[in-house]
């Protein structure tokens, strides 16, 4: 959804520090400067609600949120800056995705998170959605062996096609449910986009893909 022009926003990024302006400059040392072993990424963070409480539930990992639009990026870093407690854990992207590659180092990123991506409706569009081929493709180069992708919508369609764009891609798929909400999940954050649709009553679907397929060493049956 386009919003109209903030006129503060683009002054206000300039001196936000959570908002790491030289996207490159940690590239293959993200986990060394917020001291975390574990790295997570939400493309796509809008306004920042999920990566600002989930880094303040998870505070063993870092955690960076990329967004391309000016307006929404600047909410969540004057969002970030009136928390009363300022986790050293959390740090903003202004950008495209399709950069990924030049701002993370291959296989350092433990986490994606897709959070209510845009749907794209029309065919023509579908290679700007999150989960279009060559965005996999991507993600495949920065996610470590062991990583995995997590995915909620509303949009069943758009479900459906990363379904299968994740199968085609060759990634293995981890968890699924079509009702994400039904169960009481603490621990893991309400988005701004996902609170909208529960409101509505929508059914949250979520879908987790692994990179290399989940093998289970626990030897005990079940
Ligand atoms: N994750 C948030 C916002 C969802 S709206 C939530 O769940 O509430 C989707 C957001 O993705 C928009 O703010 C849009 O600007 C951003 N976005 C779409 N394509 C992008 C891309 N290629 N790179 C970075 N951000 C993108």
């Amino acid at each position: 959804m386009r919003m109209r022009k903030l006129p503060w926003a683009e002054e206000y990024i300039a001196q936000a520090d959570v908002i790491i302006k030289d996207q490159t400059k940690n590239k293959g040392k993200w986990k060394q400067m917020f001291g975390c072993t574990s790295l997570h990424v939400e493309i796509g963070c809008g306004k920042g609600d999920y990566l600002l409480h989930m880094s303040e539930k998870d505070l063993e990992s870092g955690w960076i949120g990329i967004e391309k639009d000016s307006n929404v990026m600047a909410i969540a870093a004057r969002k970030y800056d009136q928390q009363e407690q300022h986790g050293c854990n959390i740090a903003f992207l202004l950008g495209d995705a399709l950069a990924l590659k030049e701002w993370f180092a291959q296989g350092e990123i433990d986490v994606l998170h897709l959070n209510f991506s845009d749907p794209w409706p029309k065919k023509r569009a579908h290679k700007k959605r999150l989960s279009h081929a060559s965005f996999i493709e991507i993600y495949r180069e920065v996610i470590s062996e062991t990583g995995e992708i997590q995915m909620k919508t509303d949009n069943a369609s758009l479900f459906e096609f990363s379904l299968l764009q994740f199968q085609e891609g060759g990634w293995y798929l981890h968890d699924i449910s079509v009702d994400f909400r039904r169960n009481v999940h603490d621990e893991d954050a309400i988005s701004e986009y996902e609170q909208r649709f529960m409101n509505l009553g929508q059914p949250i679907y979520r879908a987790v893909w692994k990179k290399t397929p989940y093998i289970n060493t626990d030897k005990k049956k079940r």
